[in-house]
């Protein structure tokens, strides 16, 4: 906490985009802690002047330690009903949402792959819609088709990324000799599969095309097949050429 408080309250938001670095999901993460902050500075003091029977006043940010911001961030996951009926509005049908929040664990990849899980299901994902809603883009379409940027347009039906997910379903088939065809949900929220071990391999495939996607959009990289083929030999991943 020390890091982005000073004087108990927190750095102002041009000091921490310098401490952090920037990147596109800075403006995200800024509010996020600023909401955080807020929350458990005033909630924490209100619940503790009213069992002492005094007047608040409100708790120095330099207290909300690590371990106060863990809890109360535990406490706002556990409200995820909202994100989970979304989706199942979405796509009609119930989800396994045992098996899609714990697929990071699942899958066992680096941070960044099971950030760009965590952050698509929260629809949190910095996609154009979004960036368009907090100021930061003047328009929310797609610079590359012309659509409108939502996140299932970034990821999914985008002419860019379309090519990576066949290329996907052709590894999958030349692997274990099946033919699949990958739907937006599968893209989106993952396989919903606890037990087969081909489906762990796809999983995996899908995160890491994601993470590729993300960074081919917003990069420089000159191809995201190659991009995918690459992040996943990194990962020490049998991918066919
Ligand atoms: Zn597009």
């Amino acid at each position: 906490m020390e890091d982005v408080t000073a004087r108990d309250t927190l750095l102002p938001r041009q000091q921490l985009l310098i401490l952090s670095g920037g990147g596109v999901d800075f403006m995200f993460k800024y509010h996020l802690l600023k909401n955080v902050f807020k929350k458990i500075t005033w909630n924490w003091a209100d619940i503790s002047a009213r069992s002492m029977g005094i007047e608040f006043n409100r708790l120095p940010a330099i207290d909300c330690t690590t371990k106060l911001f863990a809890t109360w961030l535990k406490t706002e996951l556990n409200t995820n009903r909202c994100k989970e009926i979304y989706w199942e509005v979405k796509y009609g049908t119930e989800i396994d949402w045992r098996c899609t929040w714990a697929l990071p664990f699942r899958i066992k990849l680096d941070p960044k792959c099971c950030e760009i899980h965590w952050k698509i299901v929260h629809r949190i994902y910095p996609s154009k819609v979004l960036l368009f809603k907090m100021g930061i883009e003047q328009d929310n379409i797609c610079k590359h088709c012309a659509q409108i940027d939502f996140i299932d347009h970034f990821f999914v039906t985008c002419k860019l990324v379309r090519p990576l997910w066949s290329h996907i379903e052709s590894i999958f088939n030349s692997l274990h000799g099946r033919v699949i065809h990958l739907t937006e949900r599968d893209i989106l929220l993952g396989i919903e599969d606890l037990h087969l071990s081909t489906y762990t391999v796809l999983d995996k495939m899908i995160v890491i095309a994601k993470l590729c996607i993300s960074k081919f959009k917003y990069g420089d990289h000159p191809n995201l097949v190659h991009l995918f083929n690459r992040e996943c030999r990194l990962r020490h991943m049998n991918i066919p050429e």
